[in-house]
């Protein structure tokens, strides 16, 4: 099938959780299926390496990389991120939740859709001018990738791309993170 229908396929609807009245798309059956995360993986890269603002980042004759590192959000966010980059051949870096990095870090705020929390990253995560795809599992209001973004830029970082495996796009999250290039594999 095509790849949003085998996502739609294996994603499991979750009604009131984690709270009341919050249908939360539970995405582990995919990760589960292997010829699906193959599939989900190949996915989240390659919209990036043909992008054209990911492409004019990285320059003619750079090759079919348009990122240098690949960053993945707190905890769906690294099951993806770092298959994602032992495919492209680059490092992964971890965007986490408050409290959990060891070393100098930078925090941002954000709002989710059920609640708030903080978002941390590592000073020395990413560098100057380093091309980054940011990766998630949902889009949902964006808060969550938004501060993701607002950590890599903070410290100079060149976002290449977001990527998610599913965006919800009734919250609205692609216009929260315009103008950065959202790709979503299953949009619903
Ligand atoms: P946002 O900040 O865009 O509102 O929410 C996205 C963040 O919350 C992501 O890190 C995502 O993992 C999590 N999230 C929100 N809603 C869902 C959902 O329905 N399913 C899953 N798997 N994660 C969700």
């Amino acid at each position: 099938p095509p790849l949003d229908e085998l996502i739609a396929g294996l994603t499991v609807d979750v009604p009131d959780h984690p709270e009341p009245g919050i249908v939360f798309r539970d995405l582990t059956p995919v990760f589960a299926d292997g010829p699906a995360f193959r599939r989900v993986v190949d996915g989240l890269a390659a919209p990036a390496l043909s992008d054209p603002r990911a492409a004019a980042l990285a320059g003619a004759g750079a090759g079919d990389r348009a990122f240098d590192v690949v960053a993945g959000v707190e905890a769906r966010g690294f099951l993806l991120a770092a298959a994602v980059a032992l495919d492209a051949g680059v490092g992964v870096v971890p965007v986490r939740k408050a409290g959990k990095l060891p070393r100098e870090r930078i925090a941002a705020d954000y709002a989710l859709e059920y609640g708030t929390a903080t978002l941390e990253l590592h000073t020395d995560s990413v560098r100057p001018g380093q091309r980054v795809l940011v990766v998630d599992d949902v889009l949902a209001t964006g808060g969550t990738l938004t501060a993701a973004v607002a950590l890599v830029e903070q410290l100079g970082g060149v976002v290449a791309a977001v990527a998610v495996v599913v965006e919800l796009a009734a919250l609205g999250g692609r216009q929260r993170l315009a103008p950065h290039t959202v790709h979503a594999l299953w949009t619903t």
